[in-house]
């Protein structure tokens, strides 16, 4: 029986898994964060939003197949919030806003 050795593993890990660039702790893996969701701004942040409205805003995802602003806590590292922007279909980390 044919088992993969630790270089070939720690391959498909570059190759596939989510790494994120925590600006307090460098690049670390996706899996000593949280995921808090898609990060969804009011258009006008002084305007007093309505109830239905911001409920909405808040726990209503878009779910995009592209790139959407995220909030990630880092949990197992500095935590603390960080935002950033991912593409969803890659699940590669493209910039932070
Ligand atoms: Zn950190």
């Amino acid at each position: 029986m044919w088992h993969a050795g630790p270089s070939f593993q720690a391959e498909v890990e570059r190759a596939v898994a989510l790494k994120i660039d925590c600006p307090h702790c460098g690049p670390r893996p996706f899996t000593e964060f949280d995921y808090g969701g898609e990060l969804v701004l009011p258009e006008d942040p002084a305007a007093t939003l309505g109830a239905e409205e911001d409920l909405r805003r808040v726990f209503v995802r878009a779910n995009v197949a592209g790139v959407q602003r995220e909030r990630w806590f880092h949990a197992a590292g500095c935590r603390r919030w960080l935002t950033l922007e991912r593409d969803t279909v890659r699940n590669r980390v493209v910039g932070a806003p």
